[in-house]
């Protein structure tokens, strides 16, 4: 790798407490790959912080920065300018500083359909079940939305926090029609009728044991199943689907994507896919997995 010199560009995430992230090795084995005098470092920002550390891209000329848990919607009022999915889905989670001008990006939400893409899964047309009403729904909606499904039907434990989802899409995508559930309804009609279910809560990850999010019965073997969740990489609601029949793939290819969109942004190049991909496996491999420190933090970071 390039020594660091006075041309180096310096781009990182941000986020508290910032346990546990990925995101450094995949962006700093990409920009070894291209050859490229950038460097990828976390930075610790407390909440109280978060004003003072936005202030400081741009006095220190930083080029980019990822935004993490807790900031990724208390930082959209402090940027320039806003990408229209960041702007609708509240959040953003990839700055780009552009000669002083911040510009904040949603790439969750494009990572997820290039993730679909890769698994040649083309949401167009589709009727989509979205488990959970949290950030990573919203994204998901959104890109969904986006990407031009027929509908989107969320379900979630509270009915107010699934309509506050539902009435964000219906304002701005008047053509696809959106449904509310929680998980104590009915959900054999919707299962039915879904062709794409993606789990958009925590239950499954590691800590959680072999929790589902909804019984495996509403699982069909014409239905193509995301789980958000990389850790464990193969969840309970995935093993499932699969033994059904069922299409099935975890959250690392969103991870991947919404990392390579990034990149993209900041660089105008296009990001090395493969070692992303390689740096994602060896870190989860390593002995510093995100699951044992969850055990301890509840929390992983992009
Ligand atoms: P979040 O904002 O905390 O939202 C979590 C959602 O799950 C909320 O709707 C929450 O409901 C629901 N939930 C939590 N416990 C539940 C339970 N026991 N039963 C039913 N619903 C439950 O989290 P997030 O950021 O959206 O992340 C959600 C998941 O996606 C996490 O597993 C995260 O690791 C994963 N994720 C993956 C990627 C990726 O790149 N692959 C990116 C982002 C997130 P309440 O609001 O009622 O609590």
């Amino acid at each position: 790798m390039e020594e660091i010199n006075g041309k180096t560009k310096i781009t990182g995430i941000i986020g508290y407490p910032l346990t546990y992230t990925l995101s450094p090795a995949m962006h700093n084995r990409a920009f070894e790959a291209l050859k490229l005098n950038y460097r990828y470092l976390p930075f610790v920002v407390e909440p109280k912080n978060l004003e003072d550390a936005i202030k400081g891209i741009k006095a220190l000329n930083i080029q980019g920065i990822n935004v993490t848990m807790p900031h990724k919607e208390t930082v959209v009022n402090l940027l320039d300018e806003l990408s229209t999915e960041a702007q609708i889905i509240g959040a953003v989670n990839t700055i780009k500083n552009d000669n002083g001008r911040l510009t904040g990006y949603n790439t969750d939400a494009g990572g997820f359909i290039r993730a679909l893409e890769k698994e040649s899964f083309n949401p167009a047309g589709k009727i989509a079940i979205i488990l959970g009403t949290g950030g990573a729904a919203k994204a998901v909606a959104v890109a969904l939305a986006q990407a031009g499904a027929a509908s989107i039907i969320i379900v979630g434990r509270s009915i107010n926090k699934a309509e506050t989802v539902a009435s964000s899409l219906r304002s701005n995508f008047q053509e696809i029609s959106v449904k509310t559930l929680t998980f104590k309804d009915n959900l054999a009609d919707i299962s039915q009728i879904g062709e794409l279910i993606v789990n958009a809560t925590p239950l499954g990850m590691k800590e959680s044991g072999d929790l589902l999010p909804v019984p495996l019965e509403f699982i069909k073997a014409t239905h193509f199943v995301y789980d958000l969740i990389y850790t464990p990489l193969e969840t309970a609601l995935l093993n499932g689907a699969r033994h059904k029949g069922a299409r099935a793939s975890n959250g690392l290819g969103m991870l991947l994507y919404q990392a390579a969109s990034a990149f993209e942004i900041w660089t105008g190049t296009s990001a090395p896919v493969e070692v992303m991909h390689q740096a994602l496996i060896q870190g989860l491999k390593s002995g510093d997995r995100p699951d044992n420190v969850q055990k301890k933090n509840s929390r992983v970071s992009t």
